[in-house]
């Protein structure tokens, strides 16, 4: 008993370090709060009140919409102890329950709705989400219909139309409504594809939020925005593991994010801020989702080249990267989707 307390006493003072001068931008993706967690996706409100309260004690402030744009933009001035909190939904116990601890706090949020929830029985009306606007909140799109938005369709014109309906015209319905400007697409699943990103960046959205593992830093394209989803089970260890995750800045990737392939043997990604790799000074790890994989890095080119045990079948996969800092116990984490042609809905965030 004495030794697990010395090990969650030295795991706590490895975070609280790294927060000292912490510049990357956690994001969490929650969807309900209530007072009694009812799924994996519901968190009990003192869970989540906990949470508040241990980012508050620590000076943490939080970024609506356009904050965050602001914080991750290359010129970006003050960008230390930021934090994004996002409800995906559209679910009335965000009104009810964490809304009022938010203000409680200090903290202001971002909501992702799909408008055809929005009125029913489980979901916020359009009044509430108003008065959330006013309070200082973002009101995001998460499509029409909570699509898997890398459906295959048989024509060309049966996809396009079906992306502008779950990505155009429910925008235009938000914004009608609430009479705000919706500046991200928050992908349903958190799964995207090249042609999902296409319509939404042609539609002038701003960026897109995922649920790719990592952090927001300043200088990355706001198409990437990585959140953690936060699940009743999390205890406030694994909040803080989650919270704790560092941004690991990467410029290329194959296959690219949201890229759908036939297949994949071989993935791979520049660590350009990786000048001086050695097994000694660092943990360096890969993973694609259900694979065993095995990798190596050139410390010339900076690439990561990786290689996957088995064929994959179609759907959607993550892959990530993670470094571990030996001397500072920090770990940076960076993770992307790709989809094997064929992908149909696999998760429900
Ligand atoms: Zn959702």
């Amino acid at each position: 008993m004495k030794k697990l307390f010395i090990i969650l006493a030295l795991f706590a003072f490895t975070i609280n370090t790294q927060l000292m001068a912490r510049s990357d931008i956690a994001a969490f993706c929650y969807h309900q709060v209530e007072p009694v967690a009812k799924n994996k996706f519901s968190l009990s409100l003192d869970r989540f009140r906990s949470q508040l309260k241990y980012l508050k004690d620590r000076n943490f402030e939080s970024l609506n919409s356009e904050e965050l744009l602001e914080a991750i933009a290359s010129d970006a001035q003050n960008v230390s102890r930021k934090v994004v909190f996002t409800f995906d939904d559209g679910y009335r116990t965000v009104y009810d329950y964490a809304f009022p601890a938010m203000q409680e706090f200090g903290f202001k949020g971002i909501v992702c709705i799909y408008p055809s929830f929005i009125g029913s029985s489980l979901a916020m009306s359009w009044e509430q989400l108003s008065e959330l606007i006013k309070a200082g909140w973002s009101v995001e799109c998460h499509s029409m219909s909570h699509s898997n938005l890398a459906s295959k369709y048989h024509t060309p014109e049966a996809e396009k139309a079906f992306l502008e309906h779950e990505i155009v015209a429910s925008r235009r319905i938000i914004e009608t409504r609430l009479g705000n400007k919706v500046r991200f697409m928050v992908w349903p699943y958190g799964v995207y594809s090249d042609r999902s990103i296409k319509t939404a960046m042609d539609a002038g959205f701003s960026g897109a939020m995922t649920v790719d593992g990592g952090a927001n830093y300043k200088g990355m394209s706001p198409w990437q925005i990585k959140r953690q989803v936060i699940y009743s089970t999390d205890d406030m260890e694994k909040f803080l593991i989650r919270f704790g995750m560092a941004a690991l800045p990467i410029t290329e990737h194959y296959p690219a994010p949201g890229q759908v392939v036939e297949q994949l043997a071989t993935f791979s990604c520049r660590i350009d801020n990786l000048s001086d790799y050695s097994p000694e000074k660092y943990v360096l790890n890969a993973k694609a989702t259900g694979k065993k994989v095995t990798f190596n890095f050139d410390n010339q080119t900076r690439m990561l080249s990786a290689t996957v045990n088995s064929p994959f079948a179609s759907g959607n996969y993550f892959i990530d990267i993670y470094l571990r800092d030996k001397k500072t116990g920090v770990t940076a984490q960076h993770g992307w989707l790709f989809s094997i042609a064929g992908a149909g809905s696999r998760s429900s965030y």
